[in-house]
């Protein structure tokens, strides 16, 4: 089944390494075993490495793979940063949360999406409620829903994206797409119509490991929007919240906010007409601590390209074999995309990463809950 799926990376091999690092450094270690398995057989799980003290009342957190196939990045940080910290003390009071491969069936498979292709950045809501409805997508679902990979349908959808790109330009055609939609389960941007197992798994790990926390900074890596080779530091919320002003003290002209809303707009290659991100289920979720969200976005190639691997991937998981080798070839391409393989933009949004946590790790002790008393 699995002859033409490229092996390398392997979710697998991410993994040993990842739990290697873990080892040698002295983690607490805890496995979430997703009910699907991979492209090879292997079976999938997300890991937790806690370093440090797991009653600390600080803490680091650093979650990889929100969208799957941009957990080889986060992942490869997670390990080399374990390879780091196996011969360091933290500060006191302090510790280190590393969540690896949230959605572990997204990297295996090399998907930016879940198994039932859900993006799980747009699937953090409370479905209690009537879902987001998203009527700009409608009249572009058809071009998302082609059936063919080539040929004249194929070049029908290219031909209405390319209509709506020129009367309506990029950014205010990728407002609509990038927001999310909840109507079409083979579309593009689907937020789901409940919680998928990675939600439900992060929430399951937040109380498990983040519950005794007051003060948590916590980072989700992610590829694909930005200029190649460009860091990006964000915090996303739907509002300004109470450690918003810590956060920027910490990171000063590095940190840009990002505000979301149906109206907003932004220019950082991430939506701000998004609903459901991971960062806001971390506000909900940790009401009492004095948590920190943030987002690292490493940019990697035109959004426009991105965007057309993104729909021959779609393409392949609707109405294709991920396994012969057409398939082959998209999700090698797709790679690219989210995980160039030029050596110098790994080892430079390694650097960056690295950096990011190691002025986290210097400001948390310094960092107090408002209104508790200061050492706790
Ligand atoms: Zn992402």
């Amino acid at each position: 089944m699995s002859q033409d799926f490229p092996a390398q990376p392997s979710y697998s091999a991410q993994r040993e390494r990842f739990l290697v690092a873990a080892r040698a450094a002295g983690a607490r270690l805890s496995e979430y075993r997703h009910p699907l398995s991979g492209p090879f057989d292997e079976a999938l799980l997300t890991d937790v490495a806690v370093i440090g003290d797991p009653s600390a009342s600080r803490v680091l957190v650093a979650l990889s793979g929100t969208h799957g196939i941009e957990g080889f990045y986060g992942s490869n940080c997670q390990a080399s940063w374990l390879q780091e910290l196996a011969g360091r003390e933290l500060p006191r009071d302090v510790a280190v949360v590393m969540i690896h491969l949230i959605n572990p069936w997204g990297t295996a498979w090399m998907r930016r999406v879940n198994e039932d292709n859900i993006d799980l950045n747009r699937n953090y809501l409370d479905f209690a409620q009537p879902a987001p409805v998203n009527r700009g997508y409608e009249a572009l679902h058809e071009i998302y829903a082609c059936s063919q990979l080539r040929g004249s349908q194929r070049e029908r959808a290219d031909a209405l994206l390319a209509e709506r790109l020129r009367a309506e330009g990029w950014s205010a055609l990728m407002a609509i797409v990038e927001a999310g939609q909840y109507a079409h389960p083979d579309g593009l941007f689907y937020g789901g119509q409940a919680a998928s197992w990675s939600n439900q798994t992060l929430h399951r790990i937040m109380q498990q490991h983040l519950d005794q926390a007051r003060t948590v900074m916590c980072f989700d890596l992610h590829t694909g929007a930005g200029d190649y080779g460009h860091l990006m530091l964000l915090a996303i919320a739907q509002a300004a919240y109470p450690a918003l002003d810590d956060a920027q003290a910490v990171y000063g002209p590095w940190l840009h906010t990002l505000l979301t809303g149906s109206d907003n707009q932004s220019d950082t290659g991430v939506a701000a007409t998004t609903t459901g991100y991971t960062s806001q289920a971390l506000l909900n979720a940790l009401p009492d601590q004095h948590l920190m969200q943030f987002v690292i976005e490493c940019g990697t190639y035109p959004g426009e390209q991105i965007h057309r691997h993104l729909r021959d991937d779609h393409w392949l998981h609707l109405h294709g074999d991920p396994c012969d080798r057409v398939g082959r070839q998209i999700k090698l391409d797709l790679l690219e995309q989210f995980f160039p393989a030029d050596s110098d933009w790994q080892a430079l949004v390694w650097l960056r990463t690295r950096q990011i946590w190691e002025r986290a790790l210097a400001a948390l002790p310094q960092i107090d809950q408002p209104g508790s008393k200061p050492g706790r």
